[in-house]
């Protein structure tokens, strides 16, 4: 059946079974059937519960664990208990330990190599030879189901970290019969952090911000030292470590059939969203991935409503669409997604019925077919965020052991469909052309190789380039990354474009710079080695300030990343303080404004909002020593928004026409569009004439007067005359952009200022459009 058909047949079910209001029992069912704190048993005796080792109980207000305290509970849990494994996979960012608790019955614990060959087995039929299908009942009989948890990734979401304790507590305790029944049916990978640097940043601020009047806030600094919340949008450019270990180490050694993820999601909006995902689905993930997670949704959701849980939705705000959320859709795993409501950190909030927002595609204030029973209002607190996660935990655990064949006979399925052979007419693989020109000064072909290297897709070197064949089991994770995106033009009832859960496009040749031709028919062709060049390193010493708001910027980060990593160069950090000192010209050549909304640089937080020394962004002050910096001969470079906050503070004879245009008018949420260089020009040296841009909600600009007039005005990138300039994503009202300028130099006094109305390093992935950058940076 189709998805949806399925989805609305079992919400019919659904709303007969719910549509009484039910008593508040929430409480006292969890408490009988789903707590963790489960009735102990003599064994249970010697396993340390989590208030053990915190002195509290997970889910007690106020109250946050530090990421030492929590690796000191899983490392007594590991002692004490013979169902837990507990292991240090690496080093984060920051340098702590990243660990994974593997649960399950003694006995498999004992056996995890052969399990791992299992796995391995079923993920890749070709291994299995003749007589597949009977070769792989055999290995579903003695399989587990793989079940992997990952908690914590948003460190603001802090419920998950500290459910992850009570989850594996019941788990290496309790004798009750439904545990042992997942123990012996499944082997749980628990992450208890996907970021543990953020459980300390966010304990750290936290902490100190109880009794002040910014009590509950989020920390005034990335919770990922680069990333920020952007660290769960790197789930195939794998830039950062603690993505990389989870797929070296997990994904990819285990090739888990479910992924939980656990999230939190805003305070006033449903209690909990649990999968099917609203559309658009991408289209390279599998039809069997997508019926998975709609009967393990509706199966978690339909047993919660039962216990008495309230506000429960799905098919709502949430979509399939883009790869870097969900790496598991395209490694034969389903990704459960979970967002509970969330508190203020850990402080408890009242919520009035008044309050209760609507969503994309639900009303928390009336019962619909996905969101059959509403949650009234009231009091919401960490207890309720522990007691939510924990129960869909358990229950998606209990789907995984009761349907343990059916799990693994679905993973087969989809490599057995993934490795046949393509038929004629059909797309049969991709050739990525090496390397051409001088521009390959950041190894954009071997980046792309590593990425689907990583990704687990074989490639192989030709006469004719790189080969990337589909007819291999994660062909459809090298597809989507290699096709254009075509997002469906998804409108609601009122014709308002609904808009993507998170960006529309994912094309890495179009983002790399790096060409890839689709091939739809085997062809001859002789295997050579490939020889890796690598670029010359870059180098440039300028005086280098990046702008850092006191609000955090993911750009900042990004940037920070790219400076340090991709470019090589030193930087300075200029905060607000700094910049208002003025004198800015006697310390820096180049000052870089990441992509941020002007109100939030020219403001930062409001008075009394936040400490004392964090407030008033850059103020008039800081306009002033900015203007001053640019007239006495420096370089001003503003990424995306920052644009407008230059060309709004220094009156630059420029408009960004997108501005106050309505989403039916013009919309571009994340897409890549063709853009034209004017190669003179010094920023564009040596590049290709035709590029590309990120426009995410971009400025694009209009010169004011006449042109002639304003010499000191050069457009460097602008937007085809004709046409449609979109190369993957979605694009509304393309005519809107039609010959306008989407890079501009303004001369200021005896320097310049450089308006960016893109992101040209965009989470690290837009390699095409860096020496733009590198060469504004640097003055080359
Ligand atoms: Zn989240």
């Amino acid at each position: 059946m189709h998805a949806r058909t399925f989805a609305l047949a079992l919400v019919a079910a659904l709303l007969l079974a719910y549509a009484p209001a039910q008593p508040n029992i929430l409480r006292a069912q969890t408490h009988a059937t789903l707590a963790p704190n489960a009735p102990v048993t003599t064994r249970a005796a010697t396993v340390p519960s989590p208030a053990d080792v915190l002195g509290f109980t997970p889910g007690d207000d106020k109250k946050l664990a530090s990421w030492a305290q929590t690796v000191e509970y899983f490392r007594r849990l590991d002692a004490a208990s013979e169902r837990v494994r507990f292991e240090e996979l690496g080093k984060t960012t920051l340098g702590v330990s990243f660990v994974v608790a593997t649960i399950s019955a003694p006995e498999t614990l004992a056996r995890l190599d052969e399990h791992k060959d299992i796995q391995r087995r079923l993920a890749d039929p070709r291994t299995l030879g003749r007589n597949a299908d009977r070769k792989a009942e055999a290995l579903i009989r003695r399989g587990k189901t793989i079940v992997l948890i990952t908690c914590g990734i948003h460190s603001t979401e802090v419920g998950s970290s500290l459910s992850s304790m009570l989850i594996a507590h019941r788990l290496a305790s309790s004798d009750e019969p439904e545990v042992q029944e997942i123990l012996r049916n499944t082997i749980i990978l628990l992450v208890p952090s996907l970021n543990p640097d953020g459980v300390d940043i966010v304990k750290r601020w936290y902490d100190a911000s109880l009794g002040k009047p910014w009590e509950g806030t989020s920390p005034p600094e990335l919770y990922h030292k680069y990333v920020g919340h952007d660290n769960n949008r790197d789930w195939y450019a794998f830039t950062q470590v603690e993505t990389q270990l989870t797929v070296d180490k997990l994904h990819n050694v285990w090739h888990p059939q479910i992924v939980h993820d656990i999230h939190q999601q805003g305070a006033y909006g449903s209690r909990l969203f649990l999968p099917p995902y609203m559309q658009p689905v991408e289209p390279n993930v599998p039809r069997q991935l997508v019926e998975g997670y709609t009967e393990l949704g509706h199966f978690m959701s339909d047993r919660m409503l039962r216990a008495g849980f309230k506000g429960i939705t799905w098919d709502s705000t949430y979509d399939a669409w883009t790869p870097a959320r969900a790496y598991s859709h395209y490694h034969g795993g389903v990704r459960i997604l979970s967002e509970t409501a969330s508190v203020q950190i850990a402080t408890p909030i009242t919520v009035k019925p008044e309050q209760l927002r609507t969503g994309e595609g639900f009303d928390s204030r009336k019962v619909s077919p996905n969101f059959p029973v509403t949650w009234p209002g009231g009091e919401w607190r960490m207890r309720d965020i522990t007691s939510y996660m924990t129960a869909a935990a358990f229950e998606l655990l209990r789907h995984a052991s009761q349907n343990r064949e059916r799990w693994l006979r679905r993973f087969y399925s989809i490599g057995r469909e993934a490795v046949r052979p393509r038929r004629p007419g059909e797309l049969f693989g991709f050739i990525i052309e090496e390397s051409d020109s001088q521009h390959r000064l950041f190894n954009e072909p071997l980046r792309l190789q590593r990425i689907l290297e990583r990704g687990g897709v074989d490639i192989e070197g030709t006469n004719k380039g790189i080969l990337v064949r589909l007819d291999q089991p994660y062909g459809s994770f090298a597809k989507a990354l290699l096709e254009a995106q075509r997002y469906p033009d998804l409108r609601d009832t009122s014709g308002h474009p609904i808009a993507p859960y998170d960006v529309t496009a994912h094309t890495l040749p179009l983002l790399m710079g790096v060409k890839a031709t689709p091939v739809y028919a085997p062809f001859k062709y002789k295997r050579v080695n490939r020889t890796v060049e690598i670029g010359d390193a870059l180098v440039s010493h300028p005086r280098l300030a990046l702008y850092k708001s006191h609000v955090p910027s993911m750009d900042e980060g990004w940037t920070r990343w790219m400076l340090e990593k991709d470019f090589a160069v030193s930087y300075s950090s200029l905060a607000d303080a700094e910049a208002r000192a003025g004198n800015l010209r006697a310390k820096f050549d180049t000052i870089i404004i990441p992509d941020q909304s002007p109100r939030a640089i020219l403001e930062g937080y409001r008075k009394g909002t936040m400490p004392e020394e964090l407030t008033g962004g850059m103020g008039k002050e800081g306009v002033r020593a900015l203007r001053e910096f640019v007239e006495a001969g420096g370089t001003l470079v503003a990424l995306n928004d920052a644009s407008d906050f230059a060309i709004e503070q220094f009156d630059l004879p420029l408009r960004d026409v997108t501005a106050g245009l309505k989403r039916t008018e013009f919309y571009c949420p994340g897409s890549i569009l063709r853009t034209i260089l004017d190669v003179t020009h010094p920023v564009a040296k040596g590049m290709p004439r035709e590029s590309v841009a990120w426009v995410e909600d971009s400025p694009v600009f209009e010169i004011k007067g006449d042109p002639a007039a304003l010499p000191r005005v050069r457009v460097i990138a602008r937007y085809p005359d004709s046409g449609t300039p979109l190369l993957s994503g979605w694009l509304l009202g393309a005519e809107k952009l039609r010959g306008k300028a989407a890079l501009v130099e303004v001369g200021l006094g005896s320097g310049r200022v450089y308006l960016f109305g893109f992101r040209p390093q965009y989470r690290a992935q837009s390699l095409a459009t860096y020496p733009l950058l590198f060469n504004a940076i640097t003055g080359q």
